[in-house]
């Protein structure tokens, strides 16, 4: 079984005050926190915003 890791957007100041929390294995995560920032908070896809997005994720 992989290990379960998560992501909480509410620990991070955002305009929209989002709320979401995504969790699932570090590659799920990666790949729809990513999704996620592009879509909702207006950001660029691409290895800076992963590597910002990996070093928030932390264990479920
Ligand atoms: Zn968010």
């Amino acid at each position: 079984m992989m290990d379960r890791v998560m992501i909480d957007c509410r620990k991070y100041p955002s305009d929209n005050n989002c709320q979401v929390t995504i969790a699932g294995t570090h590659d799920e995560v990666l790949e729809i926190a990513a999704w996620h920032d592009v879509t909702a908070h207006g950001h660029v896809d691409g290895p800076e915003l992963r590597a910002m997005i990996e070093k928030d994720i932390v264990a479920a």
